[in-house]
């Protein structure tokens, strides 16, 4: 891990602190950080002058060397830059700008997920369940390992949240499709949200 100085501003008394901010992740050499990141604790922070206790977001870079992955948490919604290292072949290299798409990311990615095909599976099911309910978000759950089954959480306005899943043979007819007809760039951090599934199908449809 990493770690930069930096400072922050406490959301409770507007007191800005000093505080040491988490650059980089590598979950290989420090297993132990895979729960802080399931439960964002790593990006906690407590104020030494009020004393309460709140999420700071900063650009963090997540690496699985085992799984090929990196996730790149930038928060300014910024394009990273091409990465300086020369292009990894088989690494996913990704970006996001906010906490729960980066856990969101690296709990699909290190499940060895297509998350080309987990984002346009997002998608569809938006579409089906704004039918009868305001939906807000979509959120990949978990992978059923007895039933194969996805799930997947949806965030309604009212901060109500819903599961709904969908079948592990809907995941590889769009994984076989995403593969088969869609290029990605793999040498350069990309962005793959609902926004950008939603293009997708437009040219899988087309
Ligand atoms: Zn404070």
């Amino acid at each position: 891990m990493s770690y930069s100085n930096s400072t922050a501003t406490c959301p409770h008394c507007g007191k800005e602190s000093a505080r040491r901010a988490l650059t980089s992740i590598n979950i290989d050499k420090n297993p132990e950080m895979r729960e802080a990141v399931r439960d964002l604790s790593c990006f906690r922070w407590t104020c030494p002058n009020c004393g309460v206790t709140s999420l700071v977001v900063d650009p963090c870079l997540y690496h699985d060397m085992s799984g090929q992955f990196m996730v790149w948490l930038s928060p300014e919604g910024a394009k990273p830059e091409d990465a300086d290292f020369d292009p990894l072949s088989g690494y996913t290299m990704r970006y996001v700008d906010d906490l729960n798409s980066f856990r969101e990311k690296i709990a699909i990615l290190e499940r060895g997920l297509d998350d080309r095909a987990v984002e346009i599976m997002k998608l569809l099911l938006f579409m089906q369940l704004r039918h009868d309910l305001d939906v807000v978000e979509v959120l990949f759950h978990e992978l059923d390992e007895r039933t194969g089954d996805f799930r997947f959480v949806a965030v309604l306005s009212d901060g109500v949240e819903q599961y709904a899943a969908m079948s592990g043979a809907t995941y590889q007819r769009i994984a076989q499709d995403v593969r088969e007809r869609l290029y990605t760039r793999s040498r350069t951090f990309q962005k793959i949200d609902m926004e950008w599934a939603r293009g997708a199908l437009e040219l899988l449809q087309a």
